[in-house]
C-alpha cells in the first residue's frame, strides 16, 4: 500500500471538520445528542423552519456524519460517530465554554413543548387510534 502525504491524509481528516463546520450544523448535532431525533422535534428545539433544518440534515447526512431511519411518517436521524460530541465538547472548550455546558445541552431529551413521537409518545398513540 502507498504510504499517504501529509497533504492527502489532512484533506481526509478536514473532510467531516468542514461537514460540521457552521453554527447551524452545531446546533443541529447537539440537539440530536446521543439519542435520535425527527425533524419536527430538531423544529422545536431550534426554533427554525423545517425547510432549513431539512437542508442541513441532508448534507450532513451526505457526508456521512448522520444516519437516518424511517419508522411511519416519521424519519429519525441520529450521529453515526457520537465521538463528533466529544470533539464538539473539544471546541466549545476552546472557545470558553465548559464540557458542563455542553453536557447539559446534549442530555436535554424531552422537550415538554414538542409533540414528536419521542417527547410526547401519548399523544402520538392517541393520533393512531384516531387513524385506526
Ligand atoms: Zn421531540
Amino acid at each position: 500500500m502507498k504510504k499517504q502525504t501529509i497533504p492527502q491524509i489532512s484533506e481526509q481528516i478536514a473532510a467531516p471538520l468542514t461537514a460540521i463546520a457552521s453554527p447551524q450544523r452545531i446546533a443541529i448535532l447537539l440537539a440530536i445528542g446521543t439519542g435520535e431525533a425527527c425533524v419536527c422535534h430538531l423544529e422545536t428545539a431550534l426554533g427554525w423552519r423545517q425547510a432549513y433544518i431539512s437542508q442541513h440534515l441532508m448534507a450532513l447526512r451526505k457526508a456521512d456524519i448522520l444516519q437516518d431511519r424511517r419508522e411511519g411518517r416519521y424519519v429519525f436521524y441520529r450521529l453515526k460517530h457520537a465521538s463528533l460530541l466529544d470533539l464538539i465538547t473539544a471546541s466549545a472548550r476552546l472557545s470558553g465554554l465548559s464540557a458542563e455546558t455542553v453536557s447539559a445541552l446534549i442530555n436535554t431529551r424531552v422537550n415538554p413543548s414538542c409533540e414528536c413521537p419521542q417527547c410526547s409518545p401519548a399523544l402520538i398513540s392517541v393520533e393512531s387510534l384516531k387513524a385506526a
